[in-house]
């Protein structure tokens, strides 16, 4: 089988325990007025304004060559690949056959996901990850629409569906100052805590605004104009609010 892949990045640390292998996979149903890899909502292959290539066909097997080169890395440090994108669970095919057969070959598998997807896709993948890394973006349906494109209602029931299942499971939650990094929305996530214990922690991930230039190159419009990027202020704030409201496992991711 093949897919559209547009990276693969050796010696990732931010992505899931130890040392990983982050596959970047083109398409995304969503439409992230901050997001940093823009190259990737298209699920096709396509070049920049100035030419460069943004993804490229490959099949299962050459994508899991790549994988395998760091094997010792990942054994001797509790590391892995992670199936990122884009949203990996797009192409879902493809990323379930990869992430079957890198489990098959004992790796820790993690999937970044935005969680819209069928749910029915997360039950079929679920016995080949390990962790999920789960993006939570704002408090309200209404507040979603108007940042992703999308309600996060699927993402919601995903979430309740993959804790059902006893999935170990990760939040993520981009904060952008003055956007989405209100009272309500910290609130919301620290309920997401309460509400489910077992989930292994909480990423705060502070927005940076070095990705305009990206989203011109590709044709699309850049609309969080000046909003500046996160300072350590804001950081320690949002820390120290989760904190107050009883959420500890929260850190800067
Ligand atoms: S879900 Fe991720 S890849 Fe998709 S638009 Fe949002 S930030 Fe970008």
């Amino acid at each position: 089988m093949r897919g559209v892949v547009f990276n693969i990045q050796r010696f990732t640390l931010h992505d899931g325990p130890g040392i990983r292998t982050t596959v970047f996979l083109k398409g995304c149903p969503l439409r992230c007025v901050w997001c940093h890899n823009p190259e990737a909502m298209s699920p096709e292959p396509e070049t920049s304004s100035t030419g460069q290539p943004f993804g490229a066909l490959m099949t299962a097997d050459e994508v899991l060559a790549v994988i395998a080169k760091d094997r010792r890395y990942y054994d001797n440090s509790g590391g892995g690949v992670t199936f990122s994108g884009g949203e990996p669970l797009f192409q879902f095919k493809f990323t379930l056959e990869l992430a079957e057969r890198a489990k098959a070959a004992g790796l820790h598998v993690a999937i970044d996901t935005a969680g819209f997807a069928p749910q029915r896709h997360y039950e079929q993948i679920l016995p080949y990850v390990d962790l999920f890394l789960y993006d939570i973006k704002a408090d309200s349906g209404e507040l979603h629409r108007a940042l992703t494109g999308v309600s996060n209602d699927l993402i919601l029931r995903n979430l309740d569906a993959l804790m059902t299942y006893g999935a170990r499971v990760r939040l993520r939650c981009p904060l952008v100052p003055g956007v989405n990094d209100h009272a309500d929305h910290l609130r919301f996530i620290a309920g997401l805590a309460a509400r489910y214990p077992a989930l292994d922690g909480i990423d705060l991930m502070p927005f940076h605004n070095l990705a305009a230039g990206k989203w011109h190159a590709v044709n699309k419009t850049w609309t969080l104009g000046e909003v500046a990027s996160a300072t350590t202020a804001d950081q320690a704030r949002w820390l120290d609010f989760l904190r107050a409201a009883g959420c500890t496992n929260a850190t800067i991711g």
